[in-house]
């Protein structure tokens, strides 16, 4: 036994750890919050999901679609700057709780296993040697000061080793501070918040093609905007990439 978990092991003996969706008592600490059973039945997201925003086509399940296809909604859309959106989960059960206790509960060791629901994604559906540059959604320094670290760089960092191809970059700043998005309720409010908020410090990017990480993508408006910020700088190309899609229903 490595010395890290037998320390976890003692300290679970003191001071016993539970579920925090199911309040069953957690006999390792596989990811230290949550029991296998949650984790496991926590949706993630496969075949057939939408090639643009990555949601799951609702009710396609069990009439053989194995293919991908884009959805009602993407396929109106006039010429978006983000590519395509790649979500490893719904937005739900256990994985929604750790996300939450992860970036507003100051957990960062949860980028671990939020991280693992990435790779695993990433494995079956994502061409990761595409990939030149892999590049966290910023926070504003204010924020990232207050929260102490940038949640989606902890995931960035996290999956890099996914990626043979990539380099974690990090110029695409926050230039402004913005209101978090999910609290806002107009379609109008949400886009005058976070317009302009973006820009790529330093040299430009090449045609280099971007890979951008996000924890959870809800209406897809911050991470279209880092996007039109990085194809302004000259990216090639700008795909996303989430643990968790949240915002429509995953039944
Ligand atoms: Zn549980
Ligand atoms: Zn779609």
């Amino acid at each position: 036994m490595a010395l890290t978990d037998w320390m976890a092991a003692t300290r679970n003996l003191a001071l016993p750890i539970f579920c925090k969706l199911c309040d069953r008592r957690l006999l390792t600490e596989d990811n230290g919050f949550f029991c296998p059973e949650c984790w496991e039945r926590s949706p993630r997201i496969e075949r057939p999901f939408c090639s643009m925003c990555g949601r799951p086509h609702r009710g396609a399940a069990g009439f053989g679609f194995q293919t991908n296809f884009p959805c009602a909604e993407c396929r109106a859309k006039k010429s978006p700057a983000v590519r395509r959106v790649f979500g490893a989960a719904s937005y739900d059960g256990a994985i929604a709780e750790a996300i939450k206790l992860f970036k507003f509960h100051d957990k960062p060791r949860l980028a671990r296993p939020l991280a693992a629901l990435m790779e695993e994604f990433a494995a079956r559906e994502v061409d990761c040697p595409s990939y030149a540059l892999l590049v966290p959604v910023p926070l504003h320094p204010v924020r990232e000061r207050e929260r102490g670290f940038n949640q989606s760089r902890l995931l960035a960092q996290a999956i890099q080793q996914c990626f043979p191809n990539a380099q974690l970059d990090e110029s695409l700043r926050r230039i402004r501070p913005t209101r978090v998005q999910s609290r806002l309720t107009g379609e109008r409010e949400r886009r005058s918040n976070i317009a302009g908020a973006f820009a790529v410090m330093g040299d430009d990017l090449n045609g280099k093609t971007v890979l951008l990480i996000d924890d959870v993508v809800t209406t897809g408006g911050t991470v279209e905007e880092c996007a039109k910020a990085l194809l302004r700088a000259k990216a090639g190309a700008v795909d996303v990439m989430a643990v968790a899609l949240a915002g429509y229903a995953s039944g």
